[in-house]
């Protein structure tokens, strides 16, 4: 994507002190390891690269509110978001041994230094789990922001790219949720609160805005909001085309997401917009 890259760990506390310097309060890192298995180790190894990164930033600027996303796809070797079973023709991806390695990494993420850790797995139970460890391991200061209401959609295609971890079979439509259903994205809202969630992520950004409306006004907790690759790639391409000001575009969207009840924004446009608003 046009602006968009993988920083390498030497860069990473340099991008962090830009992001400081502009006034952003927080950064979301996704890691892209060395290794990938089928167990996902180096979603947990205490020197995994999203580990370092944490280490790297908080020694550099220690005020940046760092939260980290917390899924397998990435580490995995068939870039699925869980532990996988292949019957035949048919795959299972395994909630609980899942579920399992998901806390694994969070806590490795919040023993380096995190200040909220982000499943994005969609796995049943993932919330209370990583809830009760990092409770149980002392790290009770550390939050979670779940993405509560992350719909299957063509929208995510250039991070894919970007993060290396397209599904090498079949799809993630069994544990991701169907565009068509609203009522399921605030039924599980509801059980990432109970099990313990301190904020409800909902993903992508415009397509969904009822489900950010709906969940911010029916829970009135912190709410975040991502707008996605796609949507960000839109947007960009439509601008280089001319047909309108990209500037102006992404402050109009903006408000939308603000307007509709975001509290927090996942964007790409973070350091631009940190310009663009400055009073
Ligand atoms: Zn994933």
């Amino acid at each position: 994507m046009p602006g968009v890259f993988q920083l390498a760990l030497a860069e990473v506390a340099e991008e962090a002190q830009q992001a400081c310097d502009l006034g952003l309060q927080a950064v979301l890192l996704f890691g892209i390891p060395n290794e990938k298995d089928d167990q996902a180790k180096s979603a947990y190894a205490d020197n995994g690269i999203v580990q370092q990164a944490i280490r790297a930033i908080k020694a550099r600027c220690p005020e940046l509110v760092v939260i980290t996303d917390v899924c397998l796809c990435e580490y995995m070797s068939h870039g699925h978001c869980g532990v996988t079973r292949v019957d035949g023709e048919h795959f299972h991806v395994l909630n609980d041994e899942s579920v399992a390695l998901l806390t694994k990494t969070a806590l490795s993420h919040a023993a380096a230094g995190a200040d909220l850790v982000a499943p994005s797995d969609m796995m049943d139970g993932r919330i209370g789990a990583i809830r009760e460890a990092l409770d149980a391991n002392g790290f009770d200061q550390t939050g979670i922001m779940s993405y509560a209401a992350k719909f299957a959609s063509v929208f995510y295609g250039p991070f894919r790219e970007a993060a290396e971890s397209p599904p090498q079979f079949g799809d993630r439509r069994s544990y991701q949720m169907d565009s068509a259903n609203a009522r399921e994205a605030l039924r599980e809202a509801a059980l990432d609160l109970e099990e313990g969630a301190d904020i409800l992520l909902v993903k992508p950004a415009l397509p969904y805005l009822d489900i950010l409306w709906q969940v911010r006004e029916r829970f009135g907790k912190p709410t975040a909001v991502y707008h996605v690759s796609g949507e960000f790639a839109m947007v960009k391409a439509g601008a280089e085309r001319g047909y309108f000001d990209e500037r102006a575009a992404v402050l109009e969207i903006m408000t939308s997401l603000k307007r509709g009840g975001a509290d927090l924004i996942v964007t790409y446009w973070a350091k631009e917009l940190a310009e663009w608003t400055r009073p």
